[in-house]
Formats: C-alpha cells, sequence, structure tokens
C-alpha cells in the first residue's frame, strides 16, 4: 500500500468548507481503491491565527511542508484583512520559497453546466492556462515614497529573468506536447511593456525550436480577452505572466460556468518541494456558513492532486464521480443557478464513487 503525506491548509471561510468535503471525499476514495492511503496532517494556517498571533503561519511555516508529498489548500482571506496582507502572508509565502513556478488551470465546461456563452458547447471549450507563479508583476519589487505629498511615489517593478521565463515556457511547450492539439498561444503585452514581454516574445521563439510538432502563436493580453469570448475553440494550451494568466484564469473560470468548479495546481515541475493544490475562488465570506459553497471546484483540485502523486485511475475515478454530479442539475449549488448545498453534492460524489467498481 502507498502512503502519501497530505498537508492540509483549509485557511479561511469556505476554504474550510470545501477542503473538508474534499477530505471526506478523499477517504472514501482511498478505501475503495485499496492500493493507496493518505496521511493527512491539517494546519490551522490562516486569518484567524494572523489575528491572534500577527503571522499567518510560523516563520519556518514553508520548511515544515518540505515532509509532505503534496499541500490540499482551501483559500485565504477575510473582510476586514488587506488582501495584500493575506496574499503575502500566506500563499505566496508557500508558493515562492517551495519554487512552486507553474501554476496550471484546467478549464472546460462540465457536464451538465452552461457556459454564460450562448454558442459555446462542452467540448468547444478546452483549455489548460499555465500562469508564471515565481516572478513577473508579483515578483514584490518596488515601494513608496513621499507620504501623503502631493508627490507620493508608488512603483511596483516587474522582474523577469531568462532562467524564469524559460522554465515556464518549456513547461508549457511540454504540456502543449502531451494535449491532443498540440496547440499553444503565448500570451505577452509586447507592444507597450517592451522590456519584460519583448523577453517573452523572444524566448518563445526560442523555446518554439525545441518544439517542432507543437503549433503556437503570440497574443496581446487585451486581444485575448476577445478571443476567449468569441472563438474558445481556437484555443488550447495558454501561457501567460502571473498577472495576466491571474486576470485571463477568471474569465476563463466564469466562461465555464462558475468560478465554483474551476482548480489549480501549484507544480514545482522537477518535484524538489511539494506542490499545492487549491481552488480558484477565495474565502467568499457572503457565503460562509451557509452550506453552499460549491465544492467541485476543490474535487477537481484533488483529482489533480491524486495525478500528480501518480494516482492515475483513482484520479480518473474521482473526475468521472465529478462528471456524473455536475449531470445532474439536481446537484447544482446556488453558483450554478441550483438548490443543492455542499453536503447534498459531497453525499453524491460518496455514492457515485461507491457505485462504480
Ligand atoms: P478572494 O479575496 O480571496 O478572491 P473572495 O471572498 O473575494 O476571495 P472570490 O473567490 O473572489 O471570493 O469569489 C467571489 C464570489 O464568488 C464570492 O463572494 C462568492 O459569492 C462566489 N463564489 C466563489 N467561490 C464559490 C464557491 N466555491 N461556491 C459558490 N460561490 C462561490
Ligand atoms: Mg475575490
Amino acid at each position: 500500500m502507498r502512503t502519501h503525506k497530505i498537508a492540509a491548509i483549509p485557511g479561511d471561510g469556505i476554504g474550510v468548507e470545501v477542503v473538508d468535503a474534499s477530505l471526506e471525499v478523499l477517504d472514501v476514495l482511498a478505501s475503495r481503491d485499496g492500493s493507496f492511503a493518505l496521511d493527512v496532517e491539517h494546519f490551522d494556517w490562516g486569518t484567524d491565527r494572523y489575528k491572534k498571533t500577527g503571522a499567518f503561519m510560523p516563520a519556518d511555516g514553508a520548511d515544515q511542508l518540505r515532509a509532505f508529498d503534496a499541500i490540499l489548500f482551501g483559500a485565504v482571506g477575510a473582510p476586514d484583512v488587506a488582501d495584500h496582507l493575506t496574499l503575502w502572508g500566506l500563499r505566496l509565502a508557500i508558493c515562492q520559497p517551495l519554487d512552486q513556478y507553474a501554476n496550471v488551470r484546467p478549464t472546460r465546461v462540465l457536464p451538465g453546466i452552461r457556459s454564460p456563452l450562448r454558442h459555446v458547447e462542452g467540448p468547444e471549450l478546452d483549455w489548460v492556462i499555465v500562469r508564471e507563479n515565481s516572478e513577473g508583476e508579483y515578483a514584490g519589487q518596488g515601494g513608496r515614497s513621499h507620504p501623503g505629498l502631493p508627490l507620493e511615489i508608488a512603483t511596483d517593478v516587474s522582474i523577469f529573468t531568462r532562467a524564469g521565463v524559460e522554465r515556464i515556457m518549456r513547461f508549457a511547450f511540454r504540456l502543449a506536447q502531451s494535449r491532443p492539439r498540440k496547440l499553444l498561444t503565448v500570451v505577452t503585452k509586447s507592444n507597450a511593456q517592451r522590456h519584460g514581454m519583448v523577453l517573452w516574445d523572444q524566448i518563445a521563439a526560442e523555446v518554439a525550436r525545441d518544439f517542432p510538432d507543437v503549433t503556437w502563436d503570440k497574443m496581446l493580453v487585451d486581444a485575448m480577452t476577445v478571443r476567449m469570448t468569441l472563438k474558445p475553440g481556437s484555443l488550447d494550451t495558454i501561457v501567460a505572466t502571473n498577472l495576466h494568466a491571474d486576470i485571463l484564469s477568471d474569465l476563463a473560470a466564469a466562461l465555464a460556468g462558475s468560478i465554483g468548479v474551476a482548480p489549480t495546481a501549484n507544480l514545482n515541475p522537477e518535484r524538489e518541494t511539494p506542490s499545492m493544490f487549491e481552488p480558484i475562488h477565495g474565502s467568499a465570506f457572503d457565503i460562509t456558513g451557509k452550506g453552499i459553497a460549491n465544492p467541485v471546484a476543490t474535487f477537481w483540485t484533488a483529482a489533480m492532486m491524486l495525478d500528480h502523486l501518480g494516482e492515475k485511475p483513482a484520479s480518473e475515478r474521482l473526475m468521472h464521480a465529478v462528471e456524473t454530479v455536475t449531470a445532474d442539475p439536481a446537484l447544482h449549488t446556488p453558483d450554478l443557478g441550483g438548490k443543492a448545498t455542499t453536503r447534498d453534492v459531497t453525499d453524491a460524489m460518496i455514492s457515485a464513487i461507491r457505485g462504480r467498481n
């Protein structure tokens, strides 16, 4: 029996609800499968801890996580704590030291879910967005001076390194190559941002020479929003910077039906450190405690985690259960226009898993 050590960081708000639901489902899946087990340790890191101690996680938090095979993360943030404190205090404080430089966001319209795009049928929207996750616009460089004066200045400096751009580009080309259409779109804003974004274009052309079987093209990020909306079927694998992909993937999640069904993996592709799996959505305090959070994003996230851990059949079984559940409108939570609760969806998942061999 293979045992995988999982660090669970449910965080805040609905993060706790959807991670609890996913661990319950994973538990049933593992006992049904019989060939692997998950040894789960919980970490109470998040906003409550910050309010009590001044830190979202212990100073050696990222190092503690190195002992695990994967991290399952919920969401972090609360209405009364500034978003940038939260982001830098926990998510980036994990992703950056563990060098999870490839953020991967699959997007497709699951069975039974309607895209807000009237012309879109399921298979027409099937993308993977690769987000550079270690530098770029979120490198944290810059500062402020002359507070309160008319000449007050605030700068955010984007950092693009050859090594950083090349490794994400290679990852994206490899991923595109592994998918049936072998199609990659490289997104930049190289007409206006004439240093870092031009470096992206150059490195894309260089790396492309090593992948002659991949068809690739370049898009400016503004035009990309139009193409995603009007010609979703023309896209497959997409690579973009930290900021651009952050925005595009929220658009992608909405076009696929709801942010409540969109998963993410923060990967260290070389597997030198554990990778972290989380839903795209945040802590959503407007619905916290109501029992109506859509757990599907986190179920899909958990399937990505199993795949990464080498448990492919279990991952496929989990996704099959997800698709069985989403196909039934009676099991849609309010974000999908339904009346189902987190509990209803979780119970249906468990039945779907138990029902299959
Ligand atoms: P953050 O600041 O971390 O982005 P947030 O509280 O702003 O968190 P978002 O994830 O950005 O929340 O989501 C925006 C809104 O979408 C939420 O307020 C909620 O109404 C809805 N939403 C998000 N995730 C879910 C979900 N899993 N199920 C149902 N509704 C959701
Ligand atoms: Mg938000």
